[in-house]
C-alpha cells in the first residue's frame, strides 16, 4: 500500500511534527496515459512552509488532511504511457509519498537524460536548486567577473551553488552561514570570506569582509542580513531576493535602518521565482553540467532515510540542520 503525508493542521510560527500525518493513498489502477514511479528521493524545501499556511502565495495551499506535494525523483516501475515506459528516471512533482500516479494534464514529469550523474543530483544542483543559485546570480543579478557578491545561507542548498557558480566565473565571494563548521566548508568551497551570523551581528562583519562594498546581494535569508546587504552596497548594486527565511515563521516586524541607501546608491532590487526562467533551462543544464563535469561544482548532502522521516528532514532547514541540500531517501 502505498503512502503520503498529509498535512493535518496548520502551524502558527515555526511547524511541528504534530502537523503531519502518513497515510495510505487509495488504490489508483493506471488510466490510459498514466505511469506509476516509485519514489527514491524526495526534496524538502524551504518554499513549502508557504503552502502550509493559507496565506496567499504564489504556490497553493496544501489541503488539510489531502496528500501533500513537492519535489521527487524515481523510477517507472508500471506504465500507460508510451513516452513513460518502465525503468524511465523521472523528476517530477508528487513528492512526500513513496509512489506516484502521473501523466495527468496538469503534472510535472520529466525523464531524466542519461549523464551519469547521481539521481539525487537532479533535485539539487542540476535540479531547482541549482537553478534557482544559476538563475538569480546570472539572469537577475547580473553578477559580473571581477565583482564582489554577497550570498546568505551559504552552506545551503542555494547558497552553497552561487558560492561555486560565482567563484567559476571569477568574482569575490562572501557568504555568511550559522556556525563555525557551516563556514569552514563555504571558504572549502572557494569563498572569500564566510561570516558567521550566529556569532555577532551581520553587519559589522559585512563592513569588514567587504571595505569597498558589495555589487551583488544574493538573498536567502532577508531581516538583519537584508538590512546590512543594504548598509554596504555599492552604487547600482543588484540584490536578487530568492527567500527569506528568516521571516518564515516568524512574522515580527523587522528594522531595515539601510533601506534609505536603495535611493543614493541607486540599488535594484529584484524579488524572483525559479519557474519565471523556464526558456533558460537548457543554458543552465549545459553550464552546470559542465561545471560539475570539470569539477567547479560540487554538492553535498544531508540525507535522511525512510519516508518516516520526512517531515523532520523539513523541519530541519528551519534550525539549520542541514549542510548542502536537505534530501529523504527512500
Ligand atoms: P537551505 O539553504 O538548504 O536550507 C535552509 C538554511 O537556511 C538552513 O540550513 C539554515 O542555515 C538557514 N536558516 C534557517 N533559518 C534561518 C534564519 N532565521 N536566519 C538565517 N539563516 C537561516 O534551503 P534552500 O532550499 O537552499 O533555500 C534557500 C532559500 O532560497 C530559502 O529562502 C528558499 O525559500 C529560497 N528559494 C527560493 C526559490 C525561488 O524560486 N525564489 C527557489 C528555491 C529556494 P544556517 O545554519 O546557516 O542558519
Amino acid at each position: 500500500m502505498a503512502r503520503a503525508w498529509n498535512l493535518v493542521s496548520r502551524p502558527d510560527g515555526m511547524p511541528v511534527l504534530e502537523n503531519f500525518a502518513l497515510k495510505d493513498l487509495p488504490d489508483s489502477p493506471l488510466q490510459d496515459g498514466q505511469f506509476r514511479v516509485k519514489n527514491t528521493w524526495l526534496s524538502v524545501d524551504p518554499y513549502m512552509r508557504s503552502r502550509m499556511s493559507e496565506a496567499k502565495s504564489y504556490a497553493a495551499s496544501y489541503a488539510l488532511n489531502e496528500p501533500m506535494i513537492g519535489g521527487a525523483f524515481g523510477e517507472v516501475i508500471e506504465s500507460q504511457n508510451p513516452d513513460f515506459p518502465v525503468g524511465a528516471k523521472v523528476a517530477h512533482g508528487l513528492g512526500w509519498r513513496d509512489e506516484a500516479v502521473l501523466g495527468g494534464p496538469d503534472q510535472m514529469a520529466n525523464k531524466v537524460p542519461e549523464t551519469g550523474l547521481p539521481d539525487h543530483l537532479w533535485l539539487s544542483n542540476m535540479g531547482l536548486t541549482g537553478g534557482t543559485a544559476w538563475m538569480g546570480l546570472l539572469k537577475v543579478a547580473h553578477a559580473k567577473e571581477g565583482e564582489t557578491v554577497f550570498v546568505s545561507a551559504a552552506a545551503g542548498a542555494v547558497g552553497s551553488a552561487v558560492v561555486q557558480l560565482a567563484k567559476a566565473k571569477g568574482m569575490t565571494v562572501i557568504g555568511s552561514a550559522g556556525g563555525p563548521e557551516k563556514c569552514a566548508w563555504v571558504l572549502e568551497l572557494g569563498a572569500d570570506a564566510c561570516l558567521d551570523y550566529k556569532a555577532g551581528p551581520i553587519e559589522p562583519q559585512l563592513a569588514k569582509a567587504a571595505p569597498e562594498g558589495i555589487d551583488v546581494y544574493f538573498d536567502n535569508v532577508g531581516g538583519e542580513h537584508l538590512d546590512a546587504a543594504f548598509g554596504q552596497a555599492r552604487e547600482m548594486a543588484r540584490f536578487a531576493i530568492c527567500g527569506m527565511i528568516d521571516r518564515y515563521n516568524d512574522q515580527s516586524p523587522v528594522m531595515m535602518k539601510n533601506l534609505i541607501r536603495i535611493i543614493p546608491a541607486r540599488i535594484k532590487v529584484e524579488g524572483f521565482l525559479y519557474p519565471d526562467f523556464m526558456s533558460d533551462i537548457p543554458e543552465f543544464m549545459k553550464d552546470m553540467g559542465a561545471l560539475i563535469a570539470a569539477g567547479q561544482v560540487t554538492s553535498r548532502e544531508t540525507i535522511k532515510d525512510g519516508l518516516e522521516s520526512a517531515p523532520e528532514a523539513f523541519l530541519g532547514l528551519f534550525t539549520g540542520e542541514n549542510m548542502g541540500k536537505m534530501l529523504v531517501r527512500l
